[in-house]
């Protein structure tokens, strides 16, 4: 994916009737009850993979409190949530965060993505939970202004590791996962962690375990706790080892995997009423101070608010409607079940199943 230059023209916005910024369950779930009332959304998440904090933060855990579903474990709540929105063709655009929402003259909203991606949208559902995850960064003096060249949150491209003398920091699954992945073609590879005991599958430990003692690469229990740059060209980095003394590496590419973790970040700046880094809205439509721009899940605050998954579904099915009625404000709205409902059931593509 390339990030715009200034010299680019600006892209052409995407039309679209509904964009919902947030793919954790709440969101997903604003795609199916706007689904059935025939409005097609866009959906946008700075993560990589739909699923909010169920996905990144207890993908294994059982969740017990989901009507009718006894016991459903977090990653297949959200998997079984996409084969639920599935019928109705959303488009996902995924690793990039929603930096910018405007308003516009003709009443509709222009948001902004990280990547440069523009939106023209009737209506706005925020469903951004705690927030948009960010990688936690190295806390090195001078490593920021390096980021993006030597240092790297995410693996954009393999290729830019090859051949280069690479520093991978930590000791979950991406760490090692990568660890593996990009030894044959580093010249030379050091895998850092403050541990020797690591928190990523026991197999993909055992091979770089196995690198290590064939030394096509170095482990070093420690912290990374400085570095040394030319302009913006790293040279090498020094490590505090465990045993108090310091070891300095060739380091002309940093990888860091830390994890992830939730900030407001841009929404708090869209013109939105907050409260405590929620935003307000009102109890029958979910809507925010601008009129257009909806809120729903761990993102907004009102009176009893709870913050559960059921109260989010609930939400997005009142936010449909007020939608709908947002969209079209002439046209007379009817509840249907989709039990019943032809048009609903046709939406779902399930039309004519009950007969089988
Ligand atoms: C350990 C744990 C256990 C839990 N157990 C339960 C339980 O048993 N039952 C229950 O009901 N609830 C439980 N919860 C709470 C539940 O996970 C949340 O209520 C739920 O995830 C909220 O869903 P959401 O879609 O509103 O937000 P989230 O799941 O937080 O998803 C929001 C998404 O929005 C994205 N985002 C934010 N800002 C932007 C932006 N500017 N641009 C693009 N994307 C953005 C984020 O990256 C994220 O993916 C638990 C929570 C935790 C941490």
């Amino acid at each position: 994916m390339s990030v715009p230059s200034a010299e680019d023209p600006a892209p052409a916005p995407i039309e679209a009737d509904v964009v919902i910024v947030g793919a954790g369950p709440v969101g997903l779930f604003q795609i199916f009850e706007l689904g059935l009332l025939g409005i097609q959304a866009h959906i946008v998440d700075s993560l990589a993979h739909p699923g909010g904090q169920c996905t990144e933060l207890y993908p294994d855990k059982p969740i017990y409190d989901i009507p009718a579903i006894p016991v459903c474990g977090a990653q297949e709540l959200i998997d079984r949530l996409m084969q639920q929105v599935k019928p109705f063709n959303a488009t996902f655009h995924l690793g990039q965060e929603v930096v910018e929402l405007k308003p516009t003259a003709d009443g509709r909203f222009d948001l902004t993505t990280s990547v440069g991606k523009r939106f023209a949208a009737r209506a706005v559902v925020i469903a951004a939970g705690v927030g948009s995850f960010q990688p936690r960064r190295l806390a090195v003096p001078g490593i920021d202004a390096l980021e993006g060249r030597s240092v790297h949150y995410r693996v954009k491209s393999a290729a830019d590791f090859h051949a280069k003398d690479l520093v991978i920091c930590g000791g979950g699954d991406s760490a090692l996962d990568w660890t593996v992945a990009l030894c044959p073609a580093a010249r030379t590879l050091t895998l850092v962690h403050r541990r020797a005991e690591f928190r990523a599958a026991p197999a993909t430990v055992a091979q770089m375990r196995e690198l290590v003692a064939a030394g096509r690469m170095r482990f070093l229990e420690g912290n990374v706790v400085a570095q040394r740059s030319i302009g913006q060209r790293l040279e090498s980095v020094d490590v505090q080892t465990s045993d108090g003394k310091t070891t300095t590496i060739a380091a002309e590419q940093v990888l860091v995997f830390f994890g992830l973790h939730p900030k407001l970040g841009p929404i708090a700046d869209w013109g939105l009423e907050l409260d405590k880094k929620a935003l307000k809205v009102d109890t029958e439509k979910f809507q925010t101070n601008l009129k257009g721009v909806f809120a729903i899940g761990d993102i907004n605050t009102y009176p009893g608010k709870k913050k559960l998954i059921l109260s989010g579904f609930h939400e997005a099915a009142l936010a449909a409607f007020a939608i709908q009625h947002h969209l079209n404000p002439d046209k007379r709205q009817f509840l249907q079940y989709t039990t019943t409902s032809p048009i609903m059931q046709k939406r779902l593509g399930v039309a004519g199943a009950e007969a089988q």
